[in-house]
């Protein structure tokens, strides 16, 4: 089992820094998710869930649909968030690139000065909780951490978006690892396997749904008229039972009609939950970076330094 997640967490960690350098003004998000995710298999792993290119202002849970034009600019905020999995074990890594390039049509050097800033905070954050995380501590403190090394940049974590614990073949397995102290009592054990994700911001550190789905769940099996759509079910249901999907997947298979069309109605239904992208304020900017790591009796191992 360690040996799963040491495996899979050293997949995620060479794949990250690669598709970083390809962090840059021009760049296609399309092309980045492609690249990351068809790295993860070629690896031998299995992805644990669709590519996430977040820009700017969106925190998390964006990634390319089919044809996406979405072009990365020099001086943007780049969270690139990537997970792989090896028999079933997650490793599960965020970082913050400001993409490269000649920043003047995009923003002032005093902006560029302030992602670099608020870059800096979440990668602050990250490291007070790694120090702070070992069996017996309370995911309070650690949150308590976090908040404290952001606070110093006189910045804000987002407050309602949370680490979480990793078990086999599940992304999310119940316990939450806040970025504030919020007086959770829940006392980490030796062995446990847990993904902490400070995000910084210059807004009030609050994330609201932005419009659109690009990233499903399988939830639950139902019966539906359409046969496309009983289809498109059967297939997530052979393919994506456990862990998050894209709806690219889906309309590469099914083409974008009747992708689409299928991913409504099971949306709809809530056979599959749709997870929005998470956004601040319009003209704020969003930080994020993540390690995995696996709790010891005195610190932790991370999985995908
Ligand atoms: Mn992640
Ligand atoms: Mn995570």
């Amino acid at each position: 089992m360690i040996e799963s997640y040491l495996k899979a967490g050293k997949i995620v960690s060479d794949i990250r820094s690669e598709a970083s350098k390809m962090i840059k003004d021009g760049t296609l998000v399309i092309d980045l998710v492609n690249y990351v995710e068809s790295e993860i298999l070629k690896s031998g792993a299995e992805i644990a869930f669709p590519c996430n290119v977040s820009l700017n202002e969106i925190a998390a849970h964006y990634t390319s649909p089919a044809n996406d034009k979405l072009t990365i600019k020099a001086g943007d905020m780049v969270k690139l968030d990537l997970g792989a999995m090896v028999d079933g074990y997650i490793a599960d890594s965020a970082v913050t690139v400001i993409a490269d390039g000649n920043i003047d049509e995009n923003y002032t050097q005093d902006e560029i000065n302030l992602h670099e800033e608020i870059q800096e905070a979440s990668a602050a954050g990250l490291e007070a909780a790694i120090a702070t995380a070992r069996a017996g501590v309370e995911v309070s403190k650690i949150g308590a951490a976090v908040h404290e090394a952001i606070s110093e940049y006189n910045l804000n974590p987002i407050f309602n978006l949370t680490g979480h614990s990793l078990e086999q073949y599940n992304l999310h397995a119940g316990i939450s690892i806040p970025n504030y102290d919020n007086h959770d009592g829940y006392i980490l054990e030796e062995g446990q396997a847990i993904a902490i994700e400070p995000f910084a911001t210059n807004g009030e550190g609050i994330v609201n749904d932005a419009p659109g789905h690009y990233i499903f769940s399988y939830m639950t099996n139902k019966p539906f008229r359409m046969k496309s759509t009983q289809r498109v079910l059967k297939y997530i249901q052979q393919n994506h039972k456990y862990v998050p999907f894209s709806g690219r997947w889906i309309t590469d298979e099914f083409g974008e009609r009747k992708g689409a069309i299928a991913l409504k109605q099971l949306s709809g239904a809530m056979a599959v939950y749709p997870y929005a992208p998470l956004r601040e304020k319009e003209g704020c900017f969003v930080s994020q970076k993540e390690h995995t790591i696996i709790v010891e009796k005195e610190g932790c191992t991370v999985t995908t330094i």
